[in-house]
Order: structure tokens, then C-alpha cells, then sequence
């Protein structure tokens, strides 16, 4: 697998704080390991795989050693490397509790990959754990890092766009292998919901910076099919937001590769598409003077998510998608499961403050 230059100087690296990676699967290897090398404040330590030729192999390109490559049963032996201070877990989505529950035990601080868990309650109980053991807890929710998002956002809350009224986002890929994890409900906890739709909810959850207070769905799992036979195809599904404001999100795991967003206020709108890509996002703002699209600095989203939570490791500060966060997504998402189950609208506990789950807001790529 190519790997980026290193860019950052050897002199530097010692100083910045140490990630083991848990899981080396596709983002692991084509995103994550690039991502950390250009990172300023975070760096690759070691690496923990069911595979060890695999992660000595990894270990050796990042100029580590053998002895860096961990396999999942040596995983409480990184409790004796005082230069991994965080762990990142890129596991399916139910082995996501054990490791960062052991982990927080060892006093490491826990990046864990989206969705946090595979329900509310299983997601509640990371963040229980990493509270317990005085350790940070931040879901990897990368589109909560990016200035385009962010300048979507100030649109939506400075008024730009005017009073909000509707929200829209699809969120859609293909699933093609039967065996693929992402079927299992066993492992995903869902189906297309809690891995792409995920993005939808938690995208116009921070663009509003408000919460659902129901929410409505319906779902579609076709006879026959031996990719659905334990998880939804897909789900379309009605929110309702603080003050009339409208939502709907339509996910799936049965249609061609789609990822928009848009924003209707009185005055203006906007539209990301796509919204949801690791590069090449495009944002468009209207009103009735015309369309405008802003240009944005380049950047790395996973690198941005390494140096937010290692700035916070530093400083102590609560991250700006904490482990709270995530789990407010599984509470919307079991809601919606309820409601495609039931036929009925299923209400939400209110919550009034803005951004009632994040913490501290991250620095921005600068132009
Ligand atoms: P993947 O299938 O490519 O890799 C999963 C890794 O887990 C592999 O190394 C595999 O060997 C290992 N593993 C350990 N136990 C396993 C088991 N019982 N079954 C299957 N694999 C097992 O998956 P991925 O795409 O890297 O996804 C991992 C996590 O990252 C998921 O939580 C997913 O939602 C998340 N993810 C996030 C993004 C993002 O953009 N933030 C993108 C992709 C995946």
C-alpha cells in the first residue's frame, strides 16, 4: 500500500502524542496511517491487528518495529507503553465497547470510529467507562471537522439563509457481499442507519445545532435478497426539529453512491454535494441575488480529527464530538428502528441548550 511522505521531522515526532490503531482494515490502511504521518500533534505508536505479519508489515513502513505490532489477545499489553497515550478503535461496530472499555481501564484515552456502539445503551456504556477511568472519549465523526461543514453551519445559525424551515439529506451506497460485516446485525447493530445514514442525522444534528424532538420512519427489507436477510436496504425517514423545522433523511445499502445535504431557509439555501466524501466536498449558497460556491483551504479530515483530539489529550479540554455525542445519534437511531418497527412516531427527550452534546470547538485549516 503507498504510503505519503512523512512530512513531519524526526526531531518532532517524539514530542507528539501516541495513537495505537486497533483494527487494520480499508480506513485503517488507505486513510488513517496516511492521515497520521502529516499530522502535527498525533502519530502512529503502534498497531494492534488479528493479522501480525499485516501489522508488522505497517509497523516497519512507519518505521517502527515488530515489537510495536500487537495482536488483539496482546492488546492489555499496551497498558506498559507510557508513549501510547490514546487508542483509536477502527473495529466493526459491536467490538467497539470491549476495546474501549479495556482500553480506558489502562488509562488510555479512546478515538473511536462512528457509530459508537450498535445502540444507545451499548454506547452509554463506553462512555460510563472512559468517565469511570478519567480518560477523554471522542467519536470519530469526521464531517464535524471540515471549514466547508463548518461554513454550512454558520450559515444555517447566522441568519444567511433566513428562518429555517427544511432540511433534506440521502446518504446511499452499494453493499454487494452477502458476507460483508456490515450485514451482520450481530456486528453493525443495523444496516445502511448506523453506517452512511448515520451521516445524515449527525451532519443536520451539527448544521442546526439542535436535536429532534420525533422522528417517524419506514424501512424496506426485500424477500429474497441474501444481502438483507438481517438488516434493513433501506430507510427513509421524517424528523422534527425545534420550531416547525422539518427533516427528512433517506439512506440505503441498494442505491447508487449518493451523499447530499441541503438547507432551506426564507431567504436563501444551501447544498453540499457531496456532503459526505473524504475530499471534494462542494458547497453551494442561493438566495434570490444568485448562487455563490466558497473555495476552502486543503486539508485531511482524519488529520484534523488526529490533531483535535490530540490538542485536547494536551490540554485536557473536552472534545468537540465527545463519546455524548454519539450516543445521542443511537438514541435518535433506536427512535427511528422503534418507529419503522411500530408504524408510530416515536417523541425524543427535549433538550433546549445548543450543542447539548459537543465540547470544545476545534481550530479550522487556515488558507
Ligand atoms: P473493515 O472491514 O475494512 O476492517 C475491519 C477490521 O476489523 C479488519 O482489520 C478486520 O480484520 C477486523 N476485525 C476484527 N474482528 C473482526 C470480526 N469479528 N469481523 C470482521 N472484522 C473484524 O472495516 P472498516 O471500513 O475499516 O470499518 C471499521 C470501523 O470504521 C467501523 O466502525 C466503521 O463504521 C468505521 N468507518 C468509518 C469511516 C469514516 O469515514 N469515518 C469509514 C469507514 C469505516
Amino acid at each position: 500500500m503507498p504510503l505519503k511522505p512523512d512530512i513531519t521531522p524526526p526531531e518532532a515526532q517524539d514530542t507528539r502524542v501516541g495513537f495505537a490503531l486497533v483494527g487494520i482494515g480499508k480506513l485503517t490502511a488507505e486513510e488513517l496511517i496516511p492521515a497520521a504521518r502529516t499530522s502535527e500533534h498525533a502519530r502512529v505508536a503502534a498497531l494492534v491487528s488479528g493479522e501480525p505479519d499485516k501489522a508488522q508489515g505497517f509497523a516497519r513502513a512507519l518505521g517502527l518495529t515488530d515489537g510495536d505490532a500487537y495482536t488483539y489477545e496482546q492488546f492489555d499489553e499496551l497498558a506498559d507503553r507510557d508513549d501510547v497515550q490514546a487508542v483509536y478503535i477502527v473495529l466493526p461496530n459491536s467490538l467497539h465497547r470491549e476495546y474501549a472499555t479495556r482500553a480506558a481501564r489502562m488509562g488510555k484515552h479512546v478515538l473511536c470510529e462512528k457509530p459508537l456502539g450498535v445502540n444507545a445503551e451499548d454506547a452509554q456504556a463506553i462512555v460510563d467507562a472512559c468517565r469511570e477511568a478519567g480518560v477523554l472519549l471522542m467519536t470519530a465523526y469526521r464531517c464535524q471537522y471540515t471549514p466547508e461543514h463548518w461554513a454550512a453551519r454558520d450559515a444555517v445559525q447566522d441568519g444567511t439563509l433566513g428562518d429555517l424551515r427544511l432540511l433534506h439529506s440521502i446518504h446511499a451506497q452499494v453493499e454487494d457481499d452477502p458476507e460483508a460485516w456490515r450485514l451482520k446485525r450481530e456486528l453493525a447493530g443495523g444496516g445502511p442507519l448506523p453506517d452512511v445514514g448515520i451521516y445524515s442525522l449527525n451532519t443536520l444534528r451539527f448544521l442546526t445545532g439542535q436535536e429532534p424532538e420525533w422522528v417517524f420512519a419506514t424501512q424496506h427489507q426485500p424477500d429474497g435478497d441474501p444481502r438483507f436477510q438481517e438488516v434493513e436496504a433501506s430507510m427513509s425517514a421524517l424528523l422534527g426539529f425545534p420550531g416547525g423545522v422539518s427533516a427528512t433523511i433517506q439512506t440505503s445499502y441498494a442505491a447508487h453512491d449518493t451523499g447530499t445535504l441541503r438547507v432551506m431557509g426564507e431567504q436563501g439555501s444551501l447544498n453540499m454535494d457531496p456532503a459526505f466524501p473524504y475530499d471534494g466536498l462542494k458547497l453551494s449558497l442561493s438566495d434570490n441575488d444568485g448562487t455563490r460556491q466558497p473555495s476552502f483551504p486543503e486539508y485531511d479530515q482524519f488529520t484534523l480529527e488526529f490533531d483535535h483530539f490530540a490538542r485536547c489529550i494536551r490540554s485536557g479540554d473536552t472534545p468537540w464530538t465527545p463519546g455524548e455525542e454519539g450516543v445521542q445519534d443511537h438514541v435518535i437511531m433506536d427512535a427511528l428502528y422503534e418507529s419503522a418497527r411500530t408504524g408510530q412516531v416515536v417523541r425524543l427527550p427535549t433538550h433546549t441548550k445548543r450543542d447539548a452534546f459537543r465540547g470544545t470547538k476545534p481550530q479550522l485549516p487556515q488558507k
